[in-house]
């Protein structure tokens, strides 16, 4: 079963550890954000939450300073180093159905991070 998933790049970094998966997961080296960069919530998020908002404006300062980084005539591969564990990531993950049968187990477990579970 392949199925394709939109997580953040710290989650990508948890999923990935499933070795008998495969897995394509789209390029920060080179793929260049020029617009509008996706950011991942927290599972902690509250809209209008004073915290929430911090977090909010980081992100806001991660995705200027790339844009400048770019302008100023960095590649992608390298203005990518200032781009957060938020930071949106696609992924086509592939695996047969014993094996998801075993990842759900491990990843919808209490212990399991909650942004992974859901
Ligand atoms: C709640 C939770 C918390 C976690 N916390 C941490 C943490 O703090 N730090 C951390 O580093 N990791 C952490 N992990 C990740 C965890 O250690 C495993 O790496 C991850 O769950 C993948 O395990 P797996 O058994 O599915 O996959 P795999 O390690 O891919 O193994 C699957 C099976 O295939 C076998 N296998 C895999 N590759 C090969 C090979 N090349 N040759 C022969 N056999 C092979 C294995 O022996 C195993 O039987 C956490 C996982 C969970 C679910």
């Amino acid at each position: 079963m392949t199925v394709e998933l939109i997580t953040s790049r710290d989650v990508m970094a948890e999923i990935t550890r499933h070795r008998l998966a495969s897995f394509a997961i789209e390029s920060q080296r080179y793929v260049c954000m020029k617009g509008e960069i996706s950011f991942i919530q927290p599972e902690c998020y509250i809209p209008g939450d004073t915290t929430s908002a911090i977090w909010r404006m980081t992100m806001a300062e991660a995705e200027r300073v790339y844009h400048k980084l770019l302008e100023n005539g960095w590649l992608s591969q390298d203005a990518r180093k200032v781009l957060p564990n938020s930071t949106a990531t696609r992924i086509v993950m592939k695996a047969n159905l014993r094996e998801w049968r075993h990842i759900f187990g491990l990843r919808t477990s209490p212990a399991a991070y909650p942004e992974i579970r859901v």
